[in-house]
């Protein structure tokens, strides 16, 4: 993998990462476009509030009420920039490109906020990635894993890909983001809590409890495991809180993806190609593509309890069926209670049912 890191007009960072696998066995491209776009420099006013009631931290970030809102396709940011048509990238074609959001959620030393665009191709979307850009991919969330992790500002770092407008994604290009949290996020430390005490009461790693309950089972009928591999794992989680959701697990336990060996790191993209394939296959053959998010779950930097973390993703759609969109209504938005139409065990048999032959 090629890196190189430039500066966009406003200051913020755009880093290129080439694959070492091209046609022809070409060398990888050399990166060296300017930014040309008239820009002022980014003012962001994002401030951390604790809720003194729950405890948690909410981020205040009034910038972002002007982001760009679904703009037309030949005005994307993020396609390649050509001749009239500047856009956040400044070469005329890449492979795959992070930069800092000119409209960030966390900013000014407390934290960060990348975009990641995973291919230059406008009506791309991940699962029609080849699985050598997908290993690239991968490679570039683990090198901004550890980018952040040297932040002063950086406690924690979330990987993850929003698809599709009923998610509330605000632009069409294939992209995902990285969030790089000054804080422990809300969700990790619940984890950390249930993790703990499980620790307490039984001496044992939660994660692996989970892991060798869901796979215990032998035969695929009958169970949650939606997808079975080598190095890797995935299953509908025994209380699911979405109508399709999947967790992935590497079967060797790690904190996060620079921890990550080359056995689960090359097999990983075919084993995730297949998951995001199958989410779209879900609701059949004429329906949109499946809106989902994906996410990778990885332990926090500087805390004891981070070896017992076990890195994972998470992959959920809020479709519960054809036409029909799960909403966080009252019980889910204002008491943290889900309730899910979609059992688990029929969400797994569906899963497999639509497997590649
Ligand atoms: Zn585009």
């Amino acid at each position: 993998m090629k890196k190189t890191t430039t500066r966009l007009a406003d200051g913020r960072e755009l880093i290129y990462y080439d694959g070492d696998v091209r046609p022809g066995g070409a060398a990888a491209p050399v990166r060296e476009a300017v930014d040309r776009r008239p820009l002022e420099p980014v003012s962001t006013h994002s401030e951390l509030r604790e809720d003194r009631l729950l405890g948690d931290t909410v981020a205040i970030a009034s910038h972002r009420q002007g982001r760009t809102y679904h703009p037309p396709a030949d005005e994307c940011p993020l396609c390649p920039s050509r001749e009239g048509r500047l856009s956040e990238i400044p070469d005329s074609d890449y492979e795959v490109v992070v930069f800092e959001n000119r409209f960030p959620s966390f900013a000014g030393g407390a934290g960060r906020c990348e975009v990641v665009c995973f291919t230059s191709d406008h009506d791309a979307s991940f699962a029609d990635l080849t699985e050598d850009r997908a290993r690239l991919v991968l490679d570039t969330w683990t090198d901004r894993t550890l980018d952040l992790s040297r932040l002063p500002g950086v406690v924690q770092v979330f990987a993850f890909e929003n698809r599709g407008k009923e998610i509330g994604v605000t632009l069409g290009h294939p992209h995902g983001q990285i969030y790089g949290y000054p804080f422990v996020t809300p969700r990790t430390s619940l984890m950390l809590g249930t993790l703990a005490a499980h620790r307490e009461r039984t001496g044992r790693n939660l994660f692996d409890d989970v892991l060798a309950d869901e796979t215990a089972k032998g035969a695929v009928d009958g169970s949650r495991v939606v997808l079975a591999a080598e190095h890797w794992v995935a299953f509908v989680p025994h209380a699911a809180h979405w109508p399709y959701e999947v967790h992935l697990f590497p079967r060797r336990r790690v904190p996060d993806l620079i921890a990550l060996d080359e056995d689960a790191r090359a097999e990983f993209p075919r084993v995730y190609l297949e998951l995001l394939r199958r989410f779209d296959r879900i609701f059949g053959p004429d329906q949109p593509p499946t809106p989902y998010i994906s996410g990778w779950h990885q332990a926090p930097f500087g805390i004891p309890e981070r070896r017992d973390f076990a890195l994972h993703l998470e992959l959920f759609t809020i479709r519960r069926t054809s036409g029909k969109l799960k909403y966080l209504a009252g019980s889910e938005s204002g008491m943290g209670a889900f309730i899910n139409d979609v059992p688990p065990e029929a969400a797994a048999q569906r899963l497999r049912e639509v497997a590649s032959t």
